[in-house]
């Protein structure tokens, strides 16, 4: 099952929230579109806190949840090796549940 929100990168607008390219450039995570799809059940993305974007301080999408805010995670269950935090010791998301802080 997969459903549709919107697109937390652009916040639905559909424009590239860091107008890299030109003030007009598209939102690359929706296709500018300003929704995407995600699987369920999906959780907030807790490695951009929900943000879309990368917290590392790069100005491109959230490298776990590839900018939609959200991921598909197994209900219920925390990683046991970042401890539900999805981040690894040096910042970087966790290699065991790949940053979603679920496995
Ligand atoms: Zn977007
Ligand atoms: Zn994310
Ligand atoms: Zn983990």
């Amino acid at each position: 099952m997969t459903k549709i929100i919107g697109c937390a990168f652009c916040k639905g607008t559909g424009k590239d929230p860091f107008d890299l390219l030109s003030p007009i450039s598209d939102c690359l995570v929706c296709n500018s579109t300003g929704l995407v799809e995600v699987g369920e059940p999906m959780g907030t993305c807790i490695f951009c806190a929900g943000t879309g974007k990368n917290p590392l301080g790069a100005r491109v999408a959230c490298i776990v949840c590839g900018g939609k805010g959200k991921n598909q995670v197994t209900a219920g269950f925390k990683c046991s090796q970042c401890k539900g935090t999805g981040k690894s010791g040096d910042g970087l998301p966790c290699s065991r549940c790949g940053g979603k802080g679920s496995n």
